[in-house]
């Protein structure tokens, strides 16, 4: 069984990127700047921006934080990402989800430029990642190709068992994955919490990816002897035992499932590195696309 860790993939994935940012600073460039927006306290979501923040620190990139108070109203929430778009020393544009109730998120996602969308869920750039040309895949289904390229998990002629359909994850997943691409090319099914017999299909996943927030729902009688299993899954689940009170669990049962599969991602550890490397190489992109760059620029 070999353990899909996301430390060692996410790792060459910065260096790599470090590298860049070298370059364009020795050829006089400005570094890429990414931009993230905090609302409110969300125990999560700080972590997640902390560990957005560090990372484009830690290989050079420009970053900035913005925070507001959870009262903030949505036209001025609006507004600033307005400014943001306008501004030309800003290539990344991030609204940390989920926002209070009284902010509307499609509203939020469709007012940032999709030329900064280093997200991925403006609806242009959902559009040509349906079309099979995406320019920004959202972070976590870009840093699970990552991870199985790392790994050289291919897809191709498989049968990929997607738990989930949400715009973030599931869906943009299973687009990928059944895309004419070198990283697609599987037969892919969704599941979601409508779909009868789930047992019965996630039995037959060569490939099977596990994204619907449920700590622990995937057991050893759900998955095929030898399959590749992604865990998406983040929850936290109360243990006094541990420091913070909690402890993180994924969507898989680890240790049941571990001894079945021929390959699977811890939770922490996996696919969450991925999903942060894949943020910074949109935010690359974003960058290299709007100096009018090409990748050819770094081996000039
Ligand atoms: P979501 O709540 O938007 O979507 C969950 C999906 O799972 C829905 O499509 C729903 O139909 C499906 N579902 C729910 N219960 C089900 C059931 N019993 N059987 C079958 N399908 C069911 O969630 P999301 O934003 O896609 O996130 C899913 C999980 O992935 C969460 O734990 C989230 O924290 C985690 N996540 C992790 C990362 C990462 O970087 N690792 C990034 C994003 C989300």
């Amino acid at each position: 069984m070999i353990l899909l860790e996301g430390k060692p993939a996410a790792e060459q994935i910065k260096l790599n990127l470090k590298e860049k940012v070298s370059a364009l600073l020795a050829k006089n460039y400005r570094a890429p700047h990414l931009v993230a927006v905090l609302i409110g306290n969300n125990g999560a979501s700080e972590t997640y921006v902390a560990s957005k923040i560090k990372s484009c620190n830690d290989i050079g990139f420009r970053s900035s934080l913005i925070r507001y108070d959870d009262t903030i109203p949505e036209e001025e929430l609006l507004q600033k990402i307005c400014e943001l778009n306008n501004d030309e020393n800003v290539d990344g544009i991030l609204v940390q989800l989920p926002l209070p109730k009284h902010i509307d998120d499609q509203k939020v996602i469709d007012t940032i430029s999709a030329e900064k969308d280093v997200d991925g869920f403006h609806p242009v750039n959902m559009g040509k990642l349906a079309q099979g040309k995406p320019r920004f895949i959202p972070a976590t289904p870009y840093g699970i190709i990552l991870l199985m390229q790392h790994y050289n998990i291919s897809a191709k002629g498989k049968h990929a068992v997607v738990i989930g359909r949400s715009n973030i994850v599931g869906r943009p997943i299973s687009i990928l994955l059944n895309s004419n691409q070198p990283y697609g090319n599987a037969t892919v099914t969704v599941c979601h919490s409508r779909t009868a017999n789930l047992k019965e299909i996630s039995l037959q996943g060569d490939i099977l990816i596990a994204a619907l927030g449920s700590p622990g729902f995937v057991s050893a009688d759900m998955v095929k002897p030898g399959a590749v299993i992604i865990d998406v899954g983040i929850s936290r689940v109360d243990d006094v035992s541990a420091k913070k009170g909690f402890r993180i669990k994924g969507d898989v049962s680890f240790n049941e499932v571990s001894s079945k599969a021929s390959a699977i991602t811890p939770v922490p550890g996996g696919v969450g590195l991925m999903t942060i490397a894949a943020l910074l190489m949109n935010t690359m992109n974003a960058y290299l696309q709007r100096n009018n760059l090409t990748k050819a620029f770094f081996s000039e």
